[in-house]
């Protein structure tokens, strides 16, 4: 049976991430196998996150793992955003933060070209049919074949967010790729919302991100725990592109479909003492948003720096940065029980909120700065869901 440091379960955008920060520590001569069973030869996807302008990597981190390793194949950075709510239409004040895009293909190529100059690095194209822990390290069998290692990081792990006790809300999303005749895109300006559709008692709304002039991608999003027929989606988006925008007609380039847990579920991101879950499945999604993209390089990085200082990745989550589960739960509740209609809470948020917000869903603001967000938001159905989150902890 072959023996390796490190076995890379699944080398999507968790694993290659963890892949490449490996390689740019003092890690970087171990023996590393990543297995997949697809070849990342498609742009399956495309991620945006904001950072933060100043961001140079946390001062307690090594030197050597960049903030920004991605940066130079980003296919857009914007400065600034816009927003449709019910009491405003207009630009949101980002201050220092930066909202950015990176589509799959120039991550998943930018990552195996690095990787493919390591004599130390394996990439396997296989099925991965069981993960195991065992005295002398992780097991995994991938079409047929036994393999172990010291730490086997695990992106394969299908959560299961069946839980009654907690609130399992999926983010779903159907998107298209159009090039229109006429102009009709800012491409300076994202639109990050757009509610100017029918909320049909839940949480909906268009999501756009402009290329050029003439070329972006459009989302059509639901917050809710139902998914739609594939039609249903199609039906929303061809609305909105002809009431809203004059395209003067168009094509559809691409198409993109994602589901994304909005769970308060406990995960595991440490099953076992050789085997980490990363990315979503180790519960790096933030659970009010959605986005993951940003945090799992942040956690990734934390997880190798414990590596090579300590010789143990285990991550550990200060008590008082636990507050934001907490928040995130609240926030789900009011969703899940419709409380307080979702297009006014995020117009709240984002309103009231510049710059405050993306430093909150960051989870790097201080308590005050929460108690002043947390002002702006319509008191009664937050409090209810605060004693319902605490009822359905106790109960669970
Ligand atoms: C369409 C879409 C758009 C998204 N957009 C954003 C965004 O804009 N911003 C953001 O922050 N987040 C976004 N997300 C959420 C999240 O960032 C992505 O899902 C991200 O790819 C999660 O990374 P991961 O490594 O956990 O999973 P993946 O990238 O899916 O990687 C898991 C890998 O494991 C492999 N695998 C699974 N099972 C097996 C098996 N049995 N054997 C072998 N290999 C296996 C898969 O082939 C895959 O390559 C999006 C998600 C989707 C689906």
């Amino acid at each position: 049976m072959k023996k390796y440091d490190f076995i890379i379960a699944g080398g999507g955008m968790a694993g290659l991430s963890l892949a490449y920060y490996l390689l740019q520590s003092p890690l970087r001569d171990r023996r590393i196998l990543i297995l997949d069973r697809e070849q990342k030869n498609r742009n399956d996807r495309t991620w945006c996150f904001w950072e933060h302008e100043l961001e140079v990597g946390r001062p307690e981190r090594s030197s050597q793992l960049t903030a920004r390793p991605f940066e130079s194949v980003l296919f857009r950075t914007w400065h600034s955003i816009s927003f449709h709510g019910t009491t405003y239409s207009g630009v949101l004040d980002m201050g220092e933060y930066q909202y950015k895009m990176l589509r799959s293909i120039d991550f998943y190529t930018f990552v195996e070209t690095e990787l493919a100059k390591w004599p130390n690095v394996e990439r396997k194209n296989a099925t991965i049919q069981r993960i195991k822990d065992t005295p002398q390290g992780g097991f995994v069998i991938a079409d047929d074949e036994p393999y172990i290692a010291d730490y086997v990081f695990d992106s394969t792990f299908a959560l299961k967010l069946d839980q009654p006790e907690n609130h399992n809300l999926l983010q779903h999303f159907k998107g298209w790729v159009i090039k229109t005749s006429a102009p009709c895109f800012d491409p300076k300006r994202p639109e990050i919302m757009d509610f100017r559709v029918d909320q049909q008692g839940d949480c909906r709304f268009l999501y756009v991100l402009p290329f050029d002039e003439k070329t972006a991608l459009i989302e059509y999003t639901i917050f809710n725990s139902t998914l739609l027929f594939d039609k249903e989606y199609d039906a929303e988006l061809r609305q909105y592109i002809d009431r809203f925008l004059m395209t003067g007609g168009y094509e559809i380039c691409e198409t993109e479909y994602g589901v994304i847990p909005m769970s308060d579920e406990q995960t595991q991101e440490n099953p076992s003492e050789h085997i980490v879950r990363i990315g979503t499945s180790g519960g790096f999604t933030k659970a009010s948003t959605g986005y993951t993209f940003h945090r799992t390089q942040r956690y990734l990085q934390d997880i190798v720096q414990n590596l090579a200082e300590t010789g143990k990745p285990h991550r550990m989550v200060p008590w008082f940065k636990r507050r934001f589960k907490l928040y995130d739960s609240i926030f789900l509740n009011v969703l899940e029980k419709n409380r307080h209609p979702a297009d006014d809470i995020f117009t709240r948020v984002y309103t009231e909120n510049p710059q405050r917000v993306f430093k909150f869903l960051d989870e790097e603001t201080r308590f005050f700065e929460e108690i002043r967000l947390f002002a702006t938001m319509p008191f009664w159905p937050f409090l209810l869901a605060f004693f319902d989150v605490l009822r359905r902890k106790i109960a669970g």
